[in-house]
């Protein structure tokens, strides 16, 4: 017969298999406890149940499955988004463009701000947490994305967000923003890193764009004027060898006050310029 392991007795055996931080967390959520209590409870008994999924997972993890789409969730900024691999799992540089965009918010209660490919909505959400006076307005071309984006207005409880499905601006005729803001996709189709961790399990469609990695920032800069009020600013993120470049298509549409802004790692990773139609 199956003899269930302890909680220590089953960390020690993950730990074999996989790092001990990613073992601790999968434990944690089949046992919905945190931390303290794995350690304060660590001769107590796995039902089989916990058991077998806790060993499924491990099995997954070792397959090289993100934790995040593991356990349906992660963390970005100071909030909790639910997960799944249809949309692409939050990274810490995008907390960057966050920052950068809470900076450029006013306390004007008819500030509008439009995040472009939201995929969990990450970036909208968050910006629409922190400033409840401003109408959000989120889109991603993904159907599946949209479903995500909706459950988590849902859970982090935001009623200034409105989301919709959209290929960039299409169906956004007409509507005027304060501040445009983008994660959007920016690997080369050939970037060796597509094969490599995490990236080879997220949605493609959510991370490349082309050869150059360009596509969807040049689509995207060259439409975004005729979506914002004068003084409105375009922010995005981009990959770290394209700052330079996106700066060179925000001034050729007449952007002005281009910058490009570093991220923790020193990596040039957010650019963006204000939209003034006396430079054009
Ligand atoms: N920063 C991601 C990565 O290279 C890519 C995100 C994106 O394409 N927007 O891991």
């Amino acid at each position: 017969m199956h003899v269930a392991p302890t909680i220590a007795e089953a960390l020690q055996r993950a730990c074999q298999e996989i790092d001990h931080i990613d073992a601790r967390i999968l434990l944690q959520d089949i046992l919905n406890v945190n931390h303290a209590f794995l350690l304060t409870h660590s001769s107590q008994v796995l039902s089989s149940a916990q058991d077998r999924i806790f060993c499924q997972l491990v099995a997954r993890r070792v397959n090289g499955e993100p934790i995040a789409y593991l356990i349906g969730e992660c963390d970005f900024y100071d909030l909790t988004f639910i997960v799944t691999p249809d949309v692409l799992i939050p990274r810490p540089e995008t907390e960057l463009l966050v920052e950068l965009a809470l900076k450029r918010i006013s306390a004007n209660n008819n500030y509008r701000v439009l995040d472009l490919g939201t995929g969990c909505g990450a970036i909208a959400l968050t910006l629409a947490k922190h400033c409840p006076q401003i109408n959000v307005v989120a889109v991603d071309f993904s159907v599946a994305a949209i479903s995500v984006a909706r459950k988590n207005v849902g859970n982090i409880q935001v009623n200034n967000v409105c989301i919709a499905t959209s290929n960039w601006f299409s169906e956004l005729s007409g509507e005027k923003f304060d501040l445009i803001v983008s994660n959007p996709p920016y690997v080369g189709e050939n970037d060796p890193h597509l094969k490599q961790g995490d990236l080879r399990f997220e949605p493609k469609m959510a991370l490349t764009a082309d050869t150059d990695g360009l596509a969807c920032i040049r689509n995207i800069v060259a439409a975004a004027s005729g979506h914002l009020v004068i003084g409105g600013w375009l922010m995005l993120e981009h990959g770290y060898d394209q700052a330079s470049a996106c700066r060179g298509l925000l001034e050729a549409a007449g952007f002005t006050e281009t910058f490009s802004h570093p991220d923790l790692a020193g990596i040039m990773r957010v650019s963006g310029g204000q939209y003034n139609s006396s430079s054009l």
